[in-house]
């Protein structure tokens, strides 16, 4: 008979979930909005009655299925599946393990949502199984994965591989949402991007940038991208600047844990070689020759799917 792993990737705006095979591959997806109400206190009850309605349409029984992997953007005790704070989300000290096995009787394995989409993409991305890997995700923030001889880094109380948390600015940086100063997520998120683009048409009002900005909508990420594509000088020295940080980091970090993979992800990702290019550039000016030899740059492959299938390659890893 047939078995499958869930996974749900839980967010502050929905709840992505999914039946599994054990190849690897979605059988059924869909969403639930996040519950909201009473600090997400529902939200382990709204994944369970969701599930037994997919599952009962599906004509799949509760036996088949070996387990679900969770995704929480937070800091999580991978041992006991023990969230100790979100950031979307009201829990705090919130055991969803536990309660989630409760509900729907099954082996719960919880971990950060970052940690769990570069297991997507290890398993099945662009990660292309690689044991020693780097997922970027760079967003609205900047979230990451380690992964080091097959299992994703989480540290003494969860803040392994937080690499949008590293300091890229020593001092005097801009503010980050995690009440640090100077964070890489500051540079090199599309907010960072977009922060800096203004900044610079500041700078220089005659910009091409200043162009694409005087328009009802606000700057984006992508906009910078085209700005310095079509030649612009302070959009493309907005972006030799990010690509040089971002680089620099990746570089340290590489010679930290020796990966054969980076896997860039997440909407700025979208720019494809505009921003893989100079990336590289970047990331070899810092590295190791020895290290750059043995890694390759990607961009990401399962987009949104990749939380969900980091979570059923969770499940298969612990049981
Ligand atoms: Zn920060």
């Amino acid at each position: 008979m047939q078995k499958y792993y869930i996974g749900a990737d839980i967010g502050g705006t929905t709840i992505k979930m999914a039946v599994i095979t054990e190849q690897g591959s979605i059988h059924e997806k869909w969403e639930i909005p996040t519950n909201h109400e009473d600090n997400g206190e529902h939200i382990p009850e709204d994944i369970t009655v969701s599930l037994k309605e997919v599952l009962a349409q599906l004509n799949i029984g509760m036996s088949q299925v070996l387990g679900l992997g969770a995704g929480a953007p937070g800091f999580v005790d991978t041992e006991t599946g023990f969230v100790y704070q979100t950031v979307n989300i009201g829990w705090k000290d919130f055991d969803l393990a536990k309660i989630l096995n409760e509900k729907t009787g099954l082996p719960i394995f919880v971990d950060n949502d970052a940690n769990l989409a570069a297991l997507g993409e290890k398993w099945k991305g662009s990660g292309e199984d690689a044991d020693d890997l780097i997922a970027v995700t760079l967003g609205t923030g900047v979230g990451g994965g380690i992964v080091a001889n097959g299992a994703v880094i989480n540290g003494a109380n969860g803040t392994g591989g937080e690499i949008g948390h590293i300091t890229v600015i020593p001092s005097g940086g801009a503010s980050c949402n995690c009440g640090k100063t100077g964070c890489l997520e500051t540079i090199a998120s599309a907010t960072g991007i977009v922060r800096l683009a203004k900044e610079a048409i500041k700078r220089n009002p005659d910009s091409l940038l200043s162009n694409y900005s005087s328009s009802d909508d606000p700057l984006t990420a992508k906009e910078v991208f085209d700005a310095a594509a079509e030649g612009d000088k302070e959009a493309k020295e907005v972006l030799a600047y990010v690509t040089d940080i971002l680089g620099m980091t990746i570089a340290n970090l590489a010679i930290a844990c020796n990966p054969s993979k980076i896997v860039i992800g997440g909407g700025v990702s979208k720019a494809g070689e505009k921003l893989l290019i100079p990336l590289r550039e970047s990331f070899d000016k810092y590295a190791l020759p020895r290290t750059s030899e043995a890694c390759e740059f990607a961009i990401a492959e399962l987009g949104n799917d990749a939380g969900v299938i980091g979570g059923a390659f969770l499940v298969k890893q612990n049981l």
